[in-house]
């Protein structure tokens, strides 16, 4: 699949994102920025961290639901939304789907983890379970929401969505003043589109770099080849980087927003993650860490600059979690500003 970004249409602009900052205000929290004189040491920068594993939920992702659904029309959300993830869309859509009185529906595979299911549950959501082998979940999701007249909300290439994702970006430039660069994990691009859009409008200057996993670098590929590129199914510890290919809206954002593409290597997501949590004492899932990983190694170098990094999100399985880091030994420092290194063992 291919795709002409040169006449490809820019669907959403800052007045989207401050609409949506609107929408959400009182409802969403404002995620505090956290500082650490010992990142600030490493990198030689001034770096915020924008913690939306504080978010409700868990992740950003409440915010672009949340957008989304309230600006359906009453009817519509009286008969209900349904989404198709295993992820923090599920339940931030689920959230939504409570606060604005929308009956939720969430399309799950039946070997999601217990907890997921539990926790998509507890927010009131229907889950619908579907056999990964012999069913598409976007057939399953498709035929629900014609029998039921309910409104698909993808997780990220749907312009409410994006506008909602942005407001992160906003909150951070409010809150620490300009930036010179900001570090954005890419799965879709929901998050990265949308906190460009913001970032090029109010810190016109400011660099904006997209990070995603070494071995799910399909939105990499395309930014460069300026052709949409797909992986069918990337295998990465970073669980929200695991989409197949930006999308329709998010792609051309991207081409036109983003200043740069950078990835990281599986071990460095695990590394900055286990960093994150002994050092700033701040718990994030893998995917959270992506952003955080591009500086701490070194891919991304920044001296004497106000740097903005967000992280996305903390919904991480505390054994699963226990696990990854025991894998990881102590070696001596390669080429990372860490002072120390590990490496999978
Ligand atoms: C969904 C998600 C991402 C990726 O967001 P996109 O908008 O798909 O790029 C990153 N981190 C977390 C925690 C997520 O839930």
């Amino acid at each position: 699949m291919t795709q002409s970004p040169a006449s490809a249409i820019l669907a959403v602009t800052d007045a989207d994102v401050q609409a949506a900052a609107q929408r959400l205000a009182g409802i969403a929290h404002r995620t505090p920025v956290m500082t650490s004189t010992t990142v600030n040491r490493l990198t030689q920068s001034e770096v915020f961290f924008k913690c939306e594993n504080f978010q409700r939920t868990g992740a950003f992702k409440f915010r672009g639901a949340y957008n989304a659904l309230a600006q359906l029309s009453v009817e519509a959300r009286e008969r209900g939304v349904i989404a198709f993830s295993s992820g923090n869309h599920a339940q931030a859509l689920a959230l939504a789907g409570q606060l604005l009185k929308a009956p939720t529906t969430i399309v799950m595979p039946d070997d999601a983890p217990h907890v997921k299911l539990e926790a998509t549950r507890s927010y009131g959501a229907e889950v619908v379970l579907y056999d990964r082998a012999t069913q598409s979940r976007e057939a399953v999701a498709q035929q629900l929401a014609t029998e039921r007249g309910l409104t698909l909300i993808p997780p990220f290439d749907y312009p409410p969505v994006i506008a909602g994702q942005g407001t992160v970006a906003k909150e951070l430039l409010e809150e620490v003043g300009t930036l010179d660069l900001l570090l954005v994990c890419c799965g879709g691009g929901g998050l990265l589109s949308g906190c460009a859009i913001a970032t090029r409008a109010h810190a016109p200057q400011c660099r904006i770099i997209g990070v995603e996993p070494k071995q799910a670098d399909d939105a990499t590929r395309s930014f460069y080849s300026r052709t949409l590129q797909v992986i069918d199914n990337p295998k990465t510890v970073a669980d929200g980087a695991r989409t197949t290919s930006l999308g329709q809206y998010t792609f051309p954002l991207i081409l036109h927003y983003v200043d740069d593409m950078v990835t990281v290597s599986e071990a460095a997501i695990l590394r900055s993650m286990f960093f994150l949590w002994e050092r700033l004492k701040v718990v994030v899932e893998p995917t959270g860490a992506l952003a955080t990983a591009a500086l701490l190694e070194g891919i991304v170098r920044s001296p004497s600059q106000r740097v903005g990094v967000i992280l996305s999100g903390g919904n991480v399985d505390l054994a699963q979690a226990g696990k990854l880091f025991s894998q990881m030994q102590k070696t001596p420092k390669v080429r990372s500003p860490l002072p120390w290194t590990w490496e999978l063992s």
